[in-house]
């Protein structure tokens, strides 16, 4: 069963039953522009614990808000009974709901006109805001004043701004004007909301269309947490469609600061303060320190040692990232691709462990206490081994290593691990 059928049985189960149930929101809007809805939502009058007891398999997803999850033909569908919500504190959430008879009301309460249409199992459109209207126009515009909706919840501004990069449709005028005026209102959300908004944004086909927007209508200057790092003045050097060249959300992420004007060594406390995940916060630092200082010039060995060490793909991507940056030109981008994936044939190892030697082996072999030599020994021999200069050959490589760290132990000016 395909999650569409799962949906749609979901919402014969409650007819059945004499309830209303509809697919709503993104999924009838998706549906009508041809496109694939990433879910299917039903909205029905039944309340929680009458959908809990029609059917066999469910979960309490967000009960306090209506919304309990239907597993059917191993499909989750999220059904949420008919609301409306109660003040909106600080902007951000609303303190209650009230569960509501008629679908209209449900639909009034929801942000864009394009996302307010519900459709039942005969295909009926309920589309009582124009919904259909805008999405031929291609105009994000919301249900109701524009300034009154974004009072509620300013995360409503940048919802506008990504559903316009996710469809490429354009922001209606009231829209626009409403977010100039209340931009000031987004200082109230919490990063976690905008950072979500954000990784959405990476996932469109035209990021630039939502960052040009962020920019444009002053909400950088209000929005958290940018608006602490003191970002103004609209860039144009790289310009913003850099965004949509680059291809993965950490470029995208990566793209986005080197737009901020962040200094690379201050890239993993800006990235911390948007409380991403620690290993993305690692993994997009290191990109952007790596593209801001990628060599114009790459010789045979940086470039096999840079590959040993951060492997093809992460190079690949600091150096597409850096010609976007404007650090290298298409040219000698174009360059050291043909480069890397030339010498990328050649490398007979990728990784230490593909090393014919071990640092077990080696310790054997030299009769000497193990230390922080053995690491450094082994990382000499993959060197010589990645630039040709050896063989990967277990005999020569235990030789070499042992020769290797007797000369590093007699120096006297190294350290074997004893003193220092
Ligand atoms: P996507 O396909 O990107 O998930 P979506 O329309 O499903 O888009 P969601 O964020 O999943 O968007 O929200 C589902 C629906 O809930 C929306 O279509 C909209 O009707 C309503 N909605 C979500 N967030 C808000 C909000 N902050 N204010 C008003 N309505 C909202
Ligand atoms: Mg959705």
């Amino acid at each position: 069963m395909t999650p569409y059928r799962a949906a749609l049985s979901v919402i014969k189960g409650l007819e059945e039953a004499g309830f209303q149930a509809y697919l709503v929101g993104g999924c009838v809007r998706d549906q009508l522009l041809g496109r694939q809805p990433g879910d299917y939502d039903v909205c029905t009058d039944a309340r929680p614990d009458q959908v809990q007891s029609l059917f066999p398999r469910t979960k309490a997803t967000g009960i306090r808000h209506g919304t309990v999850t239907v597993i059917a033909g191993g499909h989750p569908v999220e059904v949420t009974t008919f609301r409306i919500e109660g003040a909106y504190r600080d902007g951000r959430r609303p303190d209650r709901v009230r569960f509501v008879g008629r679908v209209e009301e449900d639909l009034a309460r929801r942000d864009f006109t394009i996302n307010a249409m519900a459709r039942d199992l005969r295909g009926r459109l309920i589309d009582p805001f124009g919904g259909k209207r805008d999405l031929e126009k291609g105009v994000i515009r919301t249900v109701g004043a524009a300034a009154d909706r974004f009072g509620e919840d300013a995360l409503r501004m940048v919802r506008a701004v990504r559903f316009a990069a996710q469809l490429a449709f354009s922001l209606h005028p009231d829209v626009e004007a409403a977010i100039r005026r209340m931009a000031p209102d987004l200082t109230r959300l919490s990063v976690e909301r905008v950072t979500r908004e954000l990784e959405l944004i990476w996932k469109t086909p035209h990021p630039s269309r939502a960052v040009a927007a962020l920019f444009r209508l002053g909400m950088m200057d209000h929005l958290p947490p940018f608006f602490r790092w003191g970002v103004t003045a609209p860039p144009g050097d790289p310009p913003l469609t850099a965004l949509d060249a680059v291809p993965s959300p950490a470029m995208r992420w990566a793209l986005l600061l080197c737009l901020c004007r962040v200094p690379p060594e201050k890239a993993a406390g800006r990235l911390r303060e948007l409380r991403l995940p620690k290993r993305q916060v690692g993994i997009i630092a290191r990109l952007y320190g790596t593209a801001a200082s990628w060599p114009a010039r790459l010789t045979e060995a940086e470039g096999k040692r840079r590959m040993f060490r951060d492997g093809a793909p992460f190079c690949r991507e600091a150096m597409e990232l850096a010609q976007q940056m404007g650090v290298i030109d298409a040219a000698t981008c174009h360059r050291q691709s043909e480069q890397l994936s030339r010498w990328a044939e050649e490398m007979p190892i990728w990784r230490l462990e593909e090393l014919a030697v071990d640092g077990r082996e080696l310790i054997r072999a030299s009769g000497r206490p193990p230390g922080p030599w053995v690491g450094r020994v082994l990382q000499q021999l993959a060197d010589a081994v990645i630039l040709g200069r050896m063989a990967n050959d277990h005999h020569q490589l235990i030789e070499e290593g042992v020769r290797i760290g007797r000369d590093a132990t007699t120096d006297p000016g190294a350290d074997d691990g004893k003193g220092r």
